[in-house]
């Protein structure tokens, strides 16, 4: 059985237990991170650290611990699950105030605070990098602040469902024309020697991930233009690709039933995430 931590305990995963008037559960009044572990250790975590910062900040929650003790968390439950390979799960809620109201409680109400494991043995050995992904479109129909990572994550869950039923993996999603991103990952095409991929705004998640294969991307001479673009564009590009923090960089060979390039994995998107794999785990902690 899994050890999981909550509000500063470790516990046996069936016996944390959470409130019935938690805002997580009521209001979807929470934020996460996911956090890769490759060879025992955490891909990133700084970034990671830096965005739960973020996203505290832009719901006015307070920061449950120092980014030390977070660490320490983080490491202690790696160790007690015996994780090679996986990810950790961190939640933060709003807490319990007792009843339910829309207002937020007092500040000195307590927020909530889980993290958990996912072992995931060869995670980095997808054999999805070697077929590509196949996406379908979708209305992006979320809510405008999707810069914070909040928990709020149905419209997501039906885009998935939405792309299993197209017999696709998943989907892209569309506004006003122009590609947002994916339902869990942000999306790029690839022009020549060029990676196109939206800028940052409020209309997208920061990934941790899209920051670091931009900065590896720009130290191999590739060019980048953060910019938004649409289907028919990315259909006829060379390559697309998506990234998150779970799956990495992974190849896009198909985008609403058309074939991206040669419709199988491209040169960039493969080399990317080599690059990526190599100096993610040098710089794992
Ligand atoms: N966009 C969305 C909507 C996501 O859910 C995620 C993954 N949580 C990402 C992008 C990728 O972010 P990261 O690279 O930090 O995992």
């Amino acid at each position: 059985m899994r050890t999981v931590y909550l509000n500063g305990e470790y516990l046996p995963e069936d016996q944390a237990k959470v409130s019935i008037f938690d805002r997580g559960f009521l209001m979807s009044d929470g934020i996460y991170e996911v956090t890769s572990v490759l060879g025992g250790k955490l891909i990133d975590f700084d970034g990671h650290a830096v965005r739960l910062q973020r996203s505290l900040d832009a719901l006015d929650m307070k920061h449950p611990s120092s980014k030390d003790d977070l660490l320490e968390v983080h490491r202690e439950l790696v160790r007690r699950n015996d994780i090679t390979d996986g990810m950790i799960y961190l939640q933060v809620t709003r807490g319990n105030p007792g009843d339910r109201d829309f207002a937020y409680p007092p500040e000195d109400t307590v927020p909530t605070v889980v993290l958990f494991t996912q072992a995931k043995p060869g995670m980095a050995d997808s054999p999805m990098a070697k077929t590509g992904m196949k996406i379908i479109s979708i209305e992006d129909q979320r809510w405008g602040r999707r810069d914070i990572k909040t928990v709020q994550l149905l419209y997501p869950s039906m885009g998935k469902m939405m792309a299993k039923a197209a017999g696709a993996d998943d989907a892209w999603m569309v506004e006003d024309g122009h590609v947002t991103e994916g339902t869990s990952n942000n999306a790029y095409i690839v022009k020549g020697n060029t990676i196109v991929t939206r800028h940052l705004g409020n209309e997208i998640l920061h990934g941790i991930t899209r920051a670091a294969v931009l900065r590896f991307a720009r130290e191999a001479q590739m060019k980048v233009e953060e910019r938004p673009f649409t289907i028919v564009e990315a259909q006829s590009a060379d390559e697309a690709f998506i990234t998150s923090a779970s799956t990495f960089v992974m190849p896009v060979v198909e985008i609403d039933g058309a074939a991206v390039g040669q419709g199988t994995p491209g040169p960039v998107a493969t080399r990317l995430r080599e690059i990526y794999l190599d100096e993610s785990r040098k710089a794992a902690v």
